[in-house]
């Protein structure tokens, strides 16, 4: 028996065969490189090698369409653009005119794009990768490298890479392709999502993944995000058995939420737009608990037309006419930076700084514009809209939303729970609105001090952590619904936990749903609180795991 790796696992179910890695990666031209004096000749060249980058991704989008992704096409399209962007070719004239040569001159000005991306929230930088793809294409172009792409195989095989670009999953044959183990990439990247989409168990950053040696047979089992090198054939079928016996179980849990005495628990799903609606549809989501419409923000030098605005609004909003969409207004600042609107002054610490709703404190006519798009575009809707405020502290935060929603006519105003002020005196915020939502992810990178955006605090970043259930229990128990919308919902054990300190609805990711939902219809509401009571009896995030799975014994039929 081999050794076993442990990375994220990202999409679930288990595959096993030999590994294939993806051609080897290009190398970065070197710094200071330059071209021989015909700058213009260098920059037709530079802007051809563009331009047939595009023009491949393109036909790659159509050979994806063809079988039936057209998620692929669209992805590849979007990165043909990426290529033909003029602003790049700008760059690219730009530093071919100061005498670089077209390959740097290329990597140059991806790079500036590179570092916008990377500087703007976990969904954005999820995107780099998309840009690394397009600029390596276009170097090897111009080096006369092979361009990196999908090995050819005779039998099925694990692909192996760095990280996944669209360019190479759009095309790929899902009969061919047993698993897929990055040594990048996250819950938001390429790998992850196109994963899910074709059904094909995935890892993601597992470190050391690139170092196994093509040919290597390993066992990947995509939910508990291992990879055991040179498994026997019983630890395979075994594998296999027990992929097969969660699949089975998540089968049969459809419907809404609920404990299994009975206790209702709505799932709903986290959204950036109307183009995850489907997948939480698919997912059985019974609504939307968190729609973060930053997104429609992002990249832009002006904020959104109020028209456009209430198109992608009542996009959303008519996909759920009998269930809720809870839509958070804008949370620019800290890891989600909008260049219309920039931090005011120099923030040494800008997760401490002006971000949500009091970045809309300080830009009034933005909040309102947003407002009264939503209010038109639920107009005439049976949904229930729910509008709430992230980065709420205080009663008075509270009540200055609340008010500014009723003026819009938005009828059902709510705050996120994610400062601790807010969580610890959660009942002098609650007669102020309908309803709370504890963001736990920066409930937690402010109970514990650890910016969320800084890899190497990981284990202080943990929803286990005891001091994070400790201010999760006022805000569930002050006297309003209270749901949880943060990573911690789609964890099927903490949800359990989650239920148990009275919490009203959990939202997530939607291919997180089908698990959450069958490990609450294993527990009654009394094991939930159980399970809750030992965990926050715990000294540790591992501890209060521990004691809580302890109580909870259905969670070995879902191989949890
Ligand atoms: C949170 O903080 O838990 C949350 C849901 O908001 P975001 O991750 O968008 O900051
Ligand atoms: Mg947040």
């Amino acid at each position: 028996m081999g050794g076993v790796m442990q990375g994220a696992g990202v999409s679930p179910g288990v595959g096993s065969g030999p590994v294939r890695s993806i051609a080897g990666a290009v190398p970065e031209p070197p710094a200071g490189a330059r071209h021989g004096g015909d700058a213009a000749a260098e920059t037709d060249t530079a802007l051809a090698a563009l331009e047939a980058v595009a023009a491949d991704l393109e036909e790659r989008g159509e050979r994806a369409a063809a079988v039936g992704n057209d998620d692929g096409r669209d992805v590849l399209n979007a990165q043909a653009l990426m290529a033909r962007d003029p602003g790049l070719a700008d760059g690219v004239r730009g530093a071919i005119g100061g005498g670089t040569a077209a390959a740097r001159a290329v990597f140059d000005a991806f790079g500036v794009y590179r570092e916008m991306l990377a500087g703007a929230g976990e969904y954005m930088a999820a995107r780099v990768t998309d840009l690394d793809d397009i600029r390596d294409r276009a170097i090897a172009r111009l080096l006369g490298l092979p361009v990196p792409g999908v090995p050819e195989s005779d039998e099925p095989f694990v692909l192996v890479a760095r990280d996944l670009a669209p360019a190479d999953t759009a095309v790929l044959d899902p009969a061919q392709v047993v698993a897929f183990v990055t040594e990048e990439g996250g819950p938001t990247s390429h790998t992850a999502i196109i994963a899910r989409t074709m059904g094909v168990p995935a890892v993601v950053a597992l470190k050391g993944a690139t170092t196994i040696a093509d040919g290597t047979r390993v066992l990947v089992d995509g939910a508990a995000g291992t990879v055991l090198l040179d498994p026997s054939g019983s630890e395979v079928s075994a594998a296999r058995a027990a992929a097969d016996a969660r699949a089975s179980a998540l089968r049969e849990s459809t419907g809404p939420g609920a404990t299994r005495d009975g206790h209702a628990v709505p799932l709903l799903a986290n959204i950036g737009g109307p183009k995850d609606v489907e997948a939480a549809l698919a997912n059985g989501a019974e609504g939307v608990g968190l729609y973060r419409t930053e997104f429609l923000f992002l990249d832009r030098a002006t904020p959104p037309s109020d028209a456009e605005q209430e198109k992608a609004y009542r996009k959303v909003l008519e996909a759920f006419p009998e269930g809720r969409v809870v839509v958070r207004t804008l949370d620019a600042g800290a890891d989600k930076p909008l260049a219309f609107l920039p931090a005011p002054g120099d923030e040494p610490n800008p997760a401490l700084g002006e971000r949500g709703l009091r970045m809309m404190r300080l830009h009034p006519d933005v909040l309102s514009a947003q407002l009264s798009a939503l209010a038109r575009a639920a107009a005439g809707l049976t949904v229930k809209l729910q509008v709430m405020a992230p980065m709420v502290t205080d009663a008075a935060e509270a009540a200055f939303f609340a008010a500014a929603c009723r003026e819009a006519g938005i009828e059902h105003p709510g705050v996120m729970i994610e400062v601790p002020a807010a969580a610890l005196r959660a009942r002098d915020l609650a007669p102020e609105v309908e309803f709370f939502s504890i963001g736990t992810n920066d409930l937690t990178q402010y109970a514990c001090a650890a910016d969320r955006q800084i890899g190497g605090l990981a284990h202080l970043q943990d929803p286990w952590q005891p001091a994070v259930l400790d201010l999760v229990a006022p805000a569930a128990g002050a006297g309003v619904s209270c749901g949880v919308c943060g990573e911690a919902a789609g964890d099927p054990v903490l949800a359990c936990v989650l239920v148990g300190l009275g919490v009203t609805s959990l939202s997530m990711s939607a291919p997180s749903l089908p698990l959450v939902r069958a490990a609450l219809a294993r527990h009654t509401l009394d094991e939930c609180r159980e399970a809750a009571a030992a965990a926050r009896a715990a000294r540790s995030a591992g501890e209060a795991k521990d004691a809580a799975r302890a109580r909870l014994p259905g969670l070995a039929d879902l191989g949890l």
